[in-house]
């Protein structure tokens, strides 16, 4: 039987959007409480759940009160920091205090992206709905 869930998960982090207009206040670093849902469409499996909240958290949390980088800009200094120079910038961050994502930048659009590959990974036969809110009016969706 098909059927669909929904979860909704608020986390923070901080980011910066090295691609933005050099004017865009979004190339400083800065942070959000991103709402996010996910709605998950697919067939009721054995264990009687379309898929496990518990999955959806667990790729969400993940983010959760770090700094999110963009691949392209993560270079290790040595093993504890992430050294980056970007548009004239030089961060220094603890990598435990980061996330690397696989994603050229780090904007709404691109984690809503990187949940949805994340979760196809798990469920890959289910049709899956992401919504990211950056701010209250503002979010993408995939
Ligand atoms: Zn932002």
């Amino acid at each position: 039987m098909n059927m669909n869930i929904q979860t909704s998960i608020t986390i923070s982090t901080a980011h910066f959007v090295h691609t933005a207009n050099p004017s865009s206040k979004c190339r400083r670093l800065h942070g959000h409480n991103w709402k996010i849902f996910v709605n998950v469409n697919g067939n009721i499996e054995n264990d009687g759940m379309v898929m496990d909240y518990t999955c959806i958290k667990n790729v969400v949390n993940k983010l959760d009160h770090k700094t999110l980088i963009s691949e392209e800009l993560a270079s290790k200094k040595d093993i504890d920091v992430h050294d980056i120079h970007v548009n004239g910038k030089h961060y220094v961050l603890p990598v435990e205090d980061c996330i690397i994502l696989p994603t050229p930048s780090i904007t709404s659009e691109n984690i809503a992206l990187y949940i949805r590959d994340e979760l196809q990974k798990i469920a890959p036969s289910a049709k899956l709905h992401v919504k990211v809110y950056e701010t209250e009016g503002s979010y993408a969706e995939i």
